[in-house]
């Protein structure tokens, strides 16, 4: 009999919920998702969940308590883990950013030479301000990283940002990024289960695919397709069909969702019609 996979995901924090959301759609969530169970085995899979903190996950599966789990780049990062990235899972997404406050002279990562900076991930912070040949005081704190200036502690900040807006109310400029983070998947190096780990990155990964992709069909005549297709942000070759009026014919096309907003009118001025466009459940490139 096969062993079943271990798998540590985040039970509070920022990426609970959409690591949750991407199981249940995964089709492979707990059979008791109640908030307090700190153990769940899953439906339709062979597979065991633990509920820890995403800061907790990069050891759990280095060490082995686990085979595989979910926590955020940056994290896996910070603590070192000797861990396999497996699977990026396209949510949690923010970077490191330094930043000063508004009325501090620096205008880039040079006029941070020598200055004391704060931050909850002094080992990332290190790294990237090193490569930059920078030398500079790192202030470890763990949280609430973006007062530290106003208290007196640092002068500036390295602290992860997603919108903006919480170094903004907090009177801070950024000077840039150090490092982009998303949420990952993450399993054992050398791991005894790789087909077990191959089938979830393959069964996460339909579904992180199939997100971030719409499926878009729409009407053209036909002396127009050359015209539209060009247009169309697809890597593959689209569907065409003739339809029952001649000289029409349906497109359809899979296209990064991200592409939608800009693309809508320019298949309106192709001459397009009946544009639509669906989500996707799964993607299997
Ligand atoms: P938690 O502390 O459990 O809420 O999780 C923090 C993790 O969420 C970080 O390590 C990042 O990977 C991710 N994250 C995404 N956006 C942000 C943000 N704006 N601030 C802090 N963490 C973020």
């Amino acid at each position: 009999m096969n062993r079943r996979l271990t798998m540590a995901i985040p039970s509070k924090g920022r990426l609970r919920q959409p690591s949750w959301s991407l199981l249940e759609a995964s089709g492979v969530s707990p059979q008791e998702p109640g908030e307090r169970v700190l153990q769940a085995h899953c439906r339709n899979a062979d597979i065991d969940l633990l509920f820890v903190r995403a800061d907790d996950v990069p050891e759990y599966v280095q060490d082995g308590v686990v085979d595989c789990g979910i926590t955020g780049l940056d994290l896996v990062f910070e603590r070192e883990a000797e861990v396999e990235v497996l699977l990026r899972l396209g949510y949690g997404t923010c970077s490191l950013q330094a930043a000063v406050t508004m009325d501090d002279s620096a205008t880039c990562f040079k006029d941070l030479n020598g200055r004391r900076i704060a931050t909850s991930h002094p080992k990332i912070a290190g790294k990237m301000l090193g490569e930059l040949g920078i030398e500079a005081e790192i202030v470890k704190v763990s949280g609430s990283v973006e007062i530290a200036p106003s208290l007196g502690l640092a002068d500036a900040v390295i602290d992860l940002v997603s919108t903006g807006s919480t170094l903004r109310t907090n009177g801070l400029r950024s000077l840039g990024i150090l490092f982009e983070s998303e949420a990952v998947l993450v399993g054992r190096k050398n791991s005894q289960d790789l087909e077990a780990q191959r089938t979830l990155t393959t069964v996460l990964g339909s579904v992180v695919n199939a997100r971030a992709n719409r499926y878009l069909l729409c009407n053209v005549e036909k002396s127009r397709l050359d015209e539209l297709t060009k247009t169309l942000p697809t890597k593959g070759s689209p569907t065409v069909m003739d339809l029952a009026t001649p000289g029409v014919v349906a497109v359809h096309a899979l296209v990064p969702a991200a592409d939608i907003w800009s693309l809508l009118p320019k298949l309106e001025a192709c001459g397009a019609t009946s544009i639509l466009t669906l989500p996707v459940e799964r993607m299997v490139r």
